[in-house]
C-alpha cells in the first residue's frame, strides 16, 4: 500500500485519480481549494478511511504531516474560459504551485507526477503532435496564461529530475471528458451535451473546421497508472488520436441525445488551435497503452451523467 497526494483532487480528472487509487487499496490525501473542483465529486469516497481532504491553495506553501509515496500535481483551472477569468491563479498554480509541489515530493522523497497537457504545443504546425515537436504557443495571448505555465511546470520538473535527482513523470493530457465535468465549465463536450439535453442550439465556434481528439477519463486514468509504473521521465502524450472537426461533433451530440436542437456558429476564441491530435507512438511502445473507450460509449456515459444533473438542478 502506498500514499498518494492529489492536487486538484476535488476536480474532474484529480477526483477520478483519487477513486482509482483508494479501490488499489492505497491511501489517498486530496488537496483542492475548489476554484474549479467540486465537493461532489468526491463526495461518493469521502468518508473512506483511507482518503482525506485537505482544504489547500497549492500556490501556498505545504505542510503535510504523513509520509508521502507520491505527489501527483493535477491543480489548475483547464477550461479555457476558467483560465480566462482567473488568469492569475491559473499562471500562479502552474509556476508556484509545481514548485511546491515539486518541493514537497522532494522532502518526502516521494515519485511526482506533473499533468501537462496538448496546450504545450500552442496552434500547432504539425499534426499529430509528438513529444519532441516544440509547439507553436503566444506567450502574450490570452491562452497564454494556461499554456505557458504548464511549459514552465515541464521544464521546473525536469530540473527537479536532474539537478535533485527526484523520480519525476510528465504526462501530456489530450482533451479528456467523462462524468464530473462540470456542467457550466465552458468546454465544448459540457457545452454541446447541455445545450442538446436542454433543447438549446448547440454554439459552434468559428466554422467548427478545426479538430479535436477526445479520450474518455478511464483511459487516461489507466495511462496514469501506467506512466507512473514506467521509468519515463520526459514527456508521454495520453489522448486519443481519433481526430474529428468541432462540427461534426456537434453532429455526433445531436444524433446520440437524439435532440432536435439547432446549430448556431459564435466566433472563434482568440489562438484557439486549429488542429489537435496525439501521436501515441510512444505511450503506445513504453507504456504498452492505448484508447480503448470507443467514442460513442464513453459519451453515452457522459450524457447519462449530465442527464442526471440536470434533472437534480431542476428538484
Ligand atoms: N467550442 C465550440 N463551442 C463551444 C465550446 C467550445 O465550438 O461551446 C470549440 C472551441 O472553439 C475549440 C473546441 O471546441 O475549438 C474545444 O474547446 P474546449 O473549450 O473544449 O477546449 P480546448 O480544446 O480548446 O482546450
Amino acid at each position: 500500500m502506498a500514499r498518494y497526494l492529489i492536487t486538484g483532487g476535488a476536480g474532474f480528472i484529480g477526483s477520478h485519480l483519487c477513486e482509482s487509487f483508494l479501490k488499489k487499496g492505497h491511501e489517498v490525501i486530496c488537496m483542492d481549494n475548489f476554484s474549479t473542483g467540486a465537493k461532489e465529486n468526491i463526495a461518493s469516497f469521502a468518508r473512506n478511511a483511507r482518503f482525506r481532504f485537505m482544504d489547500h491553495n497549492v500556490s501556498r506553501y505545504i505542510e503535510v504531516r504523513e509520509p508521502l509515496d507520491y505527489v501527483l500535481h493535477f491543480a489548475s483551472p483547464a477550461s479555457p474560459v476558467d483560465y480566462l477569468e482567473l488568469p492569475i491563479p491559473t499562471l500562479k498554480v502552474g509556476s508556484l504551485g509545481t514548485h511546491n509541489a515539486l518541493g514537497l515530493a522532494k522532502a518526502k522523497n516521494a515519485a511526482f507526477l506533473l499533468a501537462s497537457t496538448s496546450e504545450v504545443y500552442g496552434d500547432p504546425l504539425i499534426r499529430p503532435q509528438h513529444e519532441e515537436y516544440w509547439g507553436n504557443v503566444n506567450p502574450v495571448g490570452p491562452r497564454g496564461v494556461y499554456d505557458e505555465a504548464k511549459r514552465f511546470a515541464e521544464a521546473m520538473t525536469m530540473a527537479y529530475h536532474r539537478y535533485h535527482d527526484l523520480n519525476t513523470r510528465i504526462a501530456r493530457i489530450f482533451n479528456t471528458y467523462g462524468p464530473r465535468m462540470r456542467m457550466q465549465d465552458g468546454r465544448v463536450v459540457p457545452n454541446f451535451i447541455t445545450q442538446a439535453l436542454k433543447g438549446e442550439p448547440l454554439t459552434v465556434y468559428g466554422e467548427g473546421e478545426q479538430t479535436r481528439s477526445f479520450q474518455y477519463i478511464d483511459d487516461l486514468v489507466e495511462g496514469i497508472h501506467r506512466l507512473l509504473e514506467s521509468e519515463e521521465h520526459l514527456p508521454v502524450n495520453i489522448g486519443n488520436p481519433y481526430e474529428m472537426t468541432v462540427l461534426q461533433f456537434a453532429k455526433k451530440i445531436l444524433d446520440l441525445t437524439g435532440s432536435q436542437s439547432s446549430i448556431v456558429y459564435k466566433p472563434l476564441p482568440q489562438d484557439d488551435p486549429q488542429v489537435r491530435q496525439p501521436d501515441i507512438t510512444k505511450a503506445k511502445k513504453i507504456l504498452a497503452w492505448e484508447p480503448q473507450v470507443k467514442l460513442e460509449d464513453g459519451l453515452q456515459k457522459t450524457i447519462e451523467y449530465f442527464r442526471a444533473r440536470l434533472k437534480e438542478s431542476k428538484a
